[in-house]
């Protein structure tokens, strides 16, 4: 689908601008009328990280006259492997600053906006309505929808994109002329179901290829050239090496880009992504013990199972002395219920209590209805309990 460019052409560009995007220039689909749209093209990326890093860095080499940067946090010695907009230097600066600084030594010809704050309902309108084309670089579930419906109440395209391990998507959604996040994924996935990258890793360079493919479909949208990923998804497997695209329709029933939307001002994103799942609340009533209650259980010498459901990577940081690792998955694929003893009391736990929540499901559907899960995880063991033991 060929789109009509986002933004009107600049006045007119420098001789210094003429010499700096002479490689552009000389491309007949972009030529001085592109590389004047670019001039006047106002992009906000949200967030300043993995996907931000490269996004940033092209858009701003590329020559787009205003890059807004929404980004609160600071930088981290961890963050180095990847946002390779930031450098030892930076460690412990503004994200937003390190990242402004960045795109002032390749490009000193963009006008910067810092927004150093967390973006939310209250907030997000006004700046989203200062842009002409919005990146999103976020990893959690509830800044995607909160970008999302913002995008599609304001009419305004959006260039999302998302990394994990060795895998990674990319999508222009924009409900004008096609689907938007929701018609691709109408409800978030419940939480702990999906593991971000700080909880699952990524690798460095994928945010550079999903990136790019973001700035790309940015530079089309806003000069438009080429046919940009509107109704389509990319798919990106970095140990395959392949990538390939799928159709993504528009869905008519869409809560927020449908014929008749339910969501047609911003709603709480925290509570429509953090909630976990009913089976799961259910399960947990009357069935939630604490860790004052388990040491008790454990020192009268009552007969338990007590079943840790994270993964091995985490139980070799601590565990709790007795449990056995079942990881939360091996209940998923069914195997683990048919292993439970019948003669003990399952006490599950895990991290935080949200994934045990969602086992504790399974296992009391499964007919073990005495089954109980303990509230807060082995952090608020550890808390409680046994204060020397490591918490992550
Ligand atoms: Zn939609």
């Amino acid at each position: 689908m060929k789109l009509p460019p986002l933004v009107e052409p600049a006045a007119q560009l420098s001789v210094d601008e003429v010499r700096r995007y002479s490689r552009h220039l000389i491309i007949p689909d972009v030529a001085m009328d592109g590389q004047k749209r670019l001039k006047n093209a106002k992009v906000l990326c949200v967030g300043a990280g993995g996907l931000g890093s490269p996004a940033l860095m092209y858009l701003a080499a590329a020559g787009v006259g205003t890059l807004g940067i929404v980004e609160f946090d600071t930088v981290d010695e961890s963050n180095l492997q990847r946002q390779i907009i930031h450098g030892q230097s930076d460690v412990g600066r503004s994200k937003a600053e390190s990242a402004r600084d960045s795109v002032r030594e390749i490009n000193p010809l963009v006008n910067v906006q810092l927004h150093e704050e967390r973006l939310d309902s209250s907030n997000v309108m006004e700046l989203f309505a200062q842009y002409d084309l919005i990146i999103d670089g976020t990893d959690n579930f509830a800044t995607r929808y909160l970008v999302n419906d913002a995008c599609v109440l304001l009419n305004k395209p959006y260039v999302w994109g998302s990394i994990y391990r060795f895998d990674g998507q990319a999508s222009v959604f924009w409900a004008e002329y096609g689907p938007c996040y929701r018609c691709l994924y109408p409800e978030p996935p419940p939480p702990g179901m999906v593991p971000s990258c700080a909880e699952g890793g990524v690798l460095g360079v994928l945010c550079a290829s999903i990136g790019s493919i973001q700035v790309t479909e940015g530079i089309k949208v806003l000069t438009g050239i080429g046919e940009p990923l509107v109704g389509r998804l990319m798919i990106y497997d970095a140990l395959e090496m392949t990538y390939r695209t799928v159709k993504v329709r528009k869905d008519p029933e869409c809560a927020v880009c449908g014929k008749n939307p339910t969501v047609t001002e911003l709603i709480d994103y925290e509570a429509f992504c953090g909630a976990v799942s009913e089976e799961a609340q259910e399960a947990v009533k009357d069935s939630t013990i604490t860790p004052k209650t388990l040491k008790s259980w454990i020192d009268e010498g009552q007969s338990l199972e007590i079943i840790d459901v994270r993964e091995p990577a985490e139980w070799e940081i601590v565990s709790i002395d007795g449990a056995k690792l079942v990881p939360k998955n091996e209940f998923l694929m069914g195997d683990a219920l048919t292993k439970l003893p019948q003669d003990k009391k399952i006490v599950l736990h895990c991290k935080s209590g949200v994934r045990s929540a969602e086992v504790l499901a399974l296992v009391k559907a499964a007919g073990f209805t005495d089954a109980v899960h303990l509230g807060g995880g082995i952090v608020s063991w550890v808390n409680q309990i046994e204060p020397q033991k490591p918490i992550y």
